[in-house]
């Protein structure tokens, strides 16, 4: 019989990666509103690594500061994030666990979605598209014609398979030679990026006029006050762990306008649909981020 690791933290210290000697990097200044005031509000993520999270005094921001290099980023998803979700969950995901988990998902995008979507929506770029499951129910459903890209050579292969133009890369740093999409889908990835500024700009250059950019963030305090932890909702995958008023913020600093919003059925996820506009200047006010910071001084208090 093969012996099982009972608890959480067995099973992840059984993957043997350590953190803390990972090649890290400083985030200077803010990604939202380039203010260098922080407040350190973490010094472990829910895994138990020492991973250091801090809040923009000036915005309301919070990221991993520092996080690892993308280089260090790039290795931790070859080889690290899928096990450790697996043994944060105590249950296996993998590649194939989750394109079962994106139907679903997916399904209730397009339900969200679809009085959004018009016969003048004929493209799809699907942004950190991994496998392409989401992007074929899209095809299937509206009949887009579907570009994807994703870093992962791995995934992007599978998409391919499934006929999506697939690109490996990141969407930054990709020369979309002019072309334009109508739809852009940036699903369960938000968090997961680098540079939230560099990204957003990005898409909102590749979106049509008449386009609807569909995007959505686990909502950090959402997170924080389910767990009644601050910790618990921090963790090393995720660069930027957003709130509604961050994420709007970022969003209308692009030139994206929401105008639908979804709290999902796991009241964890806030879901979006966008539409391109003028960019605007707007940052979360002061009194708010003075009670997002009194709000986790009693989370981390509260026993
Ligand atoms: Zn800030």
């Amino acid at each position: 019989m093969i012996a099982i690791a009972t608890t959480r933290e067995e099973r992840i210290q059984a993957l043997n990666f350590d953190y803390a000697s990972v090649p890290k990097e400083a985030i200077l200044p803010c990604n939202l509103c380039a203010s260098d005031r922080w407040v350190v509000i973490t010094h472990r993520d829910r895994y138990g690594y020492p991973a250091r999270a801090t809040t923009c005094a000036d915005c309301g921001l919070t990221m991993l500061n520092p996080r690892m290099t993308p280089e260090a980023y790039g290795k931790f998803y070859e080889g690290v994030y899928r096990p450790l979700v697996s043994a944060y969950h105590g249950r296996l995901i993998d590649a194939k666990t989750i394109q079962a988990e994106q139907v679903p998902y997916a399904r209730a995008f397009i339900e969200f979605a679809a009085p959004y979507i018009t016969d003048s929506h004929r493209t799809l770029l699907d942004v950190g598209g991994s496998t392409g499951i989401v992007a074929r129910e899209f095809m299937a459903e509206f009949g887009f014609s579907t570009t994807l890209i994703d870093p992962a050579p791995a995934e992007t292969a599978e998409a391919a398979a499934l006929g999506i133009e697939s690109i490996t890369g990141f969407v930054e740093s990709w020369d979309s030679q002019g072309r334009k999409f109508d739809v852009v889908g940036l699903f369960q990835t938000i968090d997961h990026l680098m540079d939230l500024t560099l990204t957003l700009a990005k898409l909102r250059e590749v979106i049509s006029d008449h386009g609807i950019f569909l995007v959505d963030i686990v909502d950090f305090r959402a997170a924080m006050l389910r767990n009644r932890s601050v910790e618990e909702a921090i963790k090393i995958d995720h660069v930027y762990s957003l709130t509604e008023e961050t994420a709007e913020a970022l969003f209308a600093r692009a030139g994206f306008a929401w105008v639908r919003k979804s709290y999902s059925a796991d009241h964890l996820h806030v879901s979006y649909i966008c539409v391109p506009t003028k960019p605007t200047i707007v940052t979360p006010e002061s009194t708010w981020v003075a009670n997002l910071l009194r709000e986790i001084r009693q989370v981390q208090n509260t026993k």
